[in-house]
């Protein structure tokens, strides 16, 4: 029997994820005006696709922006997290002027 060594990726919940690496979440330097708490950033390579998706959260909820669109800023997440407690959603996803897949229902 051989044993391997193994790197253990430490991961944590974020936003809506379960689990995510660590080191792959950073701090903004902003924090909720709701919750008081820094905000936090998750930027993602998707297989394929560039940019990367960047995934602000704080407890309020995430936002899901393209890594070449504009980022919340301090003042921005204060409606963002305003939208989505009004709406009761934990997600919000902006997609620029992009164009949406043909099959893209619009609420996934
Ligand atoms: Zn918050």
């Amino acid at each position: 029997m051989r044993i391997y060594n193994s790197t253990i990726m430490e991961t944590r919940a974020f936003g809506p994820f379960i689990e995510v690496p660590a080191e792959e979440v950073s701090l903004t330097n902003f924090k909720c005006m709701h919750c008081k708490e820094p905000v936090e950033v998750l930027r993602q390579v998707i297989p394929g696709l560039v940019p990367r998706i960047c995934i602000p959260a704080c407890r309020c909820g995430s936002v899901a922006v393209w890594e070449d669109e504009r980022q919340p800023t301090g003042k921005l997440w204060y409606w963002n997290i305003k939208l989505l407690k009004q709406t009761g959603a934990k997600l919000a996803i902006f997609n620029g002027d992009k164009p949406l897949s043909p099959g893209f229902s619009g609420c996934n």
